[in-house]
């Protein structure tokens, strides 16, 4: 049976239907979002807005103002509202709920409805990737959060086989993989895939026959590091990048790996001057703002992420014309030292080229904004020793200071002690202590 090569007719949409659609919604949810959401009622209050003037983009973007995550802890904390202001119950419609990721502080929790958009982004993404009706879906859940999204893979006519991330489940992965030959695995994060290099180290399998079935998986809870994807290269296995777009969809990157797409169908995203919030053109590093389209449950309303992204609305080659963007890192994991900007991902490389820290697990220490010194707390791996930790010490210094330039202080501990610092598929790249 042969089956269009993109799920949904509106990934190939033209720039000036996209626009059109943005145009014709972003009024609406507005309108929505002050009527219902307490936090954007008040924020219009504040700034003299009201979403009745708002009937395009253009007029959206002149007027409407910002929210952050600030903003919704100071609601939920100040009014006793768990969803922070941003949450409306519509009976009938919410029909779970899950939490933001909660990777910069305490999560949120977010009503999730019938069809979500990241349950929407992610089967469009499923697909492009080469997920047919009748194949097995690989799907490793690495909290519950997200587990309840489900109804529409069941709808394209998909079986779900469910893993934990844990290290545990890595027989479980190769024996289901082995015995129904899956075409997608949904999702990788970083602490699994070292998990599963070591277990093939050890058991001897042939990942490439593992994975042979695989047309693609997803990798998402961190920025993906060159080594890694050589590595998982080799298992003759395709990575796609994913991650939330800021709580109103997910955005996955696509066969052409060269930036996130963000379904314009679903969202409205720009970038602009995070010190300043004036708007930043596309080609240019500014912070991401979201705006769901179609959310009304959770109609998150120019939200700014903290994420650093260049933004590029020009067609990709893969067909679609959905906007892309790249993350460079996050706003607040900056660091100056000696007058030098340092975002986490600078120092990724120099890490994992190391034989005993080459998961490139390590943290910034970031007590200011501005500190005399690049202080990183670095993961090694005891059993890859072949001297002494500290001449492995001296390594990394020397190779960190000289490629950054700046001073550099390290601090070096066992890798099962800093995996205990964060959640159980990522560590904080930046940490105050
Ligand atoms: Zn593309």
């Amino acid at each position: 049976m042969s089956y269009p090569e993109f799920l949904d007719p509106l990934e190939t949409a033209s720039r000036e239907f996209l626009n059109d659609l943005q145009d014709n919604a972003i009024g609406a949810i507005c309108r929505h979002a002050q009527d219902y959401a307490p936090l954007i009622r008040q924020k219009c209050a504040e700034a003299g807005v009201d979403a009745r003037d708002i009937s395009s983009i253009k007029a959206f973007r002149e007027i409407w103002p910002f929210i952050d995550k600030d903003d919704i802890r100071v609601f939920r904390d100040t009014h006793n509202d768990v969803g922070g202001g941003t949450s409306v119950t519509i009976p009938g419609l919410t029909v779970s709920m899950g939490t933001t990721s909660g990777t910069t502080g305490d999560p949120t929790p977010i009503p999730n409805s019938r069809l979500g958009a990241p349950e929407i982004g992610y089967c469009r993404d499923l697909w492009a990737i080469g997920m047919r009706p009748g194949d097995y879906h690989v799907h490793m859940m690495f909290t519950y959060r997200g587990g309840h999204r489900r109804r529409l893979y069941n709808e394209l006519g998909v079986s779900d086989i469910y893993l934990s991330m844990h290290p545990a489940e890595l027989p479980r992965l190769v024996e289901a993989s082995l015995r129904f030959r899956p075409t997608v695995m949904n999702n990788f994060a970083s602490p699994f895939l070292h998990a599963m290099e070591q277990y093939i180290e050890k058991t001897g399998i042939d990942p490439v026959d593992v994975f042979s079935s695989y047309k693609g998986a997803i990798f998402g809870g961190e920025p993906l590091s060159d080594r890694m994807k050589a590595v998982v290269k080799s298992w003759g296995l395709e990575l796609y990048e994913t991650t939330s777009l800021g709580d109103v969809a997910s955005t996955t990157d696509c066969r052409m790996h060269n930036g996130f797409h963000a379904y314009e169908d679903l969202a409205y995203i720009e970038a602009i001057d995070p010190i300043t919030t004036a708007p930043v053109a596309d080609g240019e590093i500014g912070e991401l703002v979201v705006t769901t389209l179609v959310d009304r449950l959770c109609p998150l309303i120019r939200y700014r992420t903290g994420d650093l992204v260049v933004i590029d609305r020009r067609p990709c080659g893969c067909g679609r014309v959905h906007s892309r963007f790249k993350i460079l890192g996050r706003a607040t994991d900056q660091i100056l030292v000696e007058g030098r900007s340092i975002l986490p991902r600078e120092i990724m490389g120099i890490v994992e080229n190391h034989s005993e820290t080459r998961h490139g697990l390590f943290q910034i220490i970031r007590r200011e904004r501005e500190m005399p010194e690049l202080s990183i707390r670095i993961g090694y791996d005891p059993e890859r020793l072949t001297g002494s930790a500290n001449a492995l010490k001296a390594r990394l210094h020397d190779d960190i200071s000289e490629q950054i330039g700046v001073r550099t202080v390290i601090e070096l501990v066992e890798e099962a002690e800093l995996l205990k610092l964060g959640p159980p598929h990522k560590i904080p790249r930046v940490t105050k202590k």
